[in-house]
């Protein structure tokens, strides 16, 4: 249900290309960078021109990140609107659909180039991101991605900023967005009712329906979690 398509060249070609194919969602991914090691936040920039949904989804996306590696979200809930002095705005604001540019994790950032650099922490970038489309985008549709710095005519050089301990931005972001495509490739039907996910290391191991309006606590003293139905 979901196809995903790479779009290569300058910015605003990949963009043209994908407002032609007519992309349900574009995603372009990079990993920030500081010159203060402790720097770690996670943040997605959406165009100055956003809709709503690309705001909501970026900003589900940079807070599940930040639950998920436990780290804070940088910008407004996550969301820096039109980049960093609009450094980032013309990557993503000539599409036509919904878009996002993830700065999930700090390449700068010993601890983060860690999870960068490992199988195990590039699963769980792509899991989230793939987790985010299939809420934003429940019918499916064909998701366009794009590697940031990589793949450009005009600097074909660049790869962005440099991973602690080997690597770079760029090169490791399209190792995490090749994961969510295998991912989303792997999805064979829409999901129609809210579901509940027991995860083990990264992957699956239990899911279970639950009702749209059913209320859920969580004992971790007792480990146990309770699905309350009525009021
Ligand atoms: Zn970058």
């Amino acid at each position: 249900m979901y196809q995903v398509k790479f779009y290569k060249g300058d910015y605003y070609h990949r963009q043209m290309q994908a407002n032609e194919d007519k992309c349900a969602g574009y995603v372009e991914h990079h990993f920030n960078s500081s010159s203060t090691p402790s720097a770690g936040y996670s943040v997605v920039v959406v165009g100055s021109n956003a809709s709503q949904t690309s705001k909501n989804w970026g900003g589900w996306y940079a807070q599940a990140i930040g639950r998920e590696f436990d780290i804070e979200v940088g910008g407004n809930n996550g969301i820096l609107v039109g980049g960093w002095n609009g450094r980032g705005d013309g990557n993503i604001k000539y599409t036509c659909m919904p878009a996002v540019l993830l700065e999930p994790l700090f390449a700068s950032n010993p601890q983060h180039a860690d999870y960068i650099k490992s199988e195990s922490g590039q699963l769980r970038l792509a899991q989230v991101l793939s987790d985010s489309i299939k809420r934003f985008f429940p019918h499916g549709g064909t998701i366009g991605f794009s590697v940031g710095h990589k793949y450009k005519e005009s600097r074909p050089n660049d790869r962005g900023a440099a991973v602690v301990g080997g690597g770079t931005e760029a090169d490791y972001a399209e190792i995490v967005l090749d994961k969510a495509r295998t991912l989303l490739e792997e999805i064979g039907e829409e999901t129609t009712q809210r579901e509940l996910l027991v995860m083990e290391d990264g992957k699956e191991v239990w899911k279970h329906p639950i009702d749209e309006d059913a209320n859920l606590s969580w004992d971790p003293v007792r480990g146990v979690l309770k699905i309350r139905n009525s009021g």
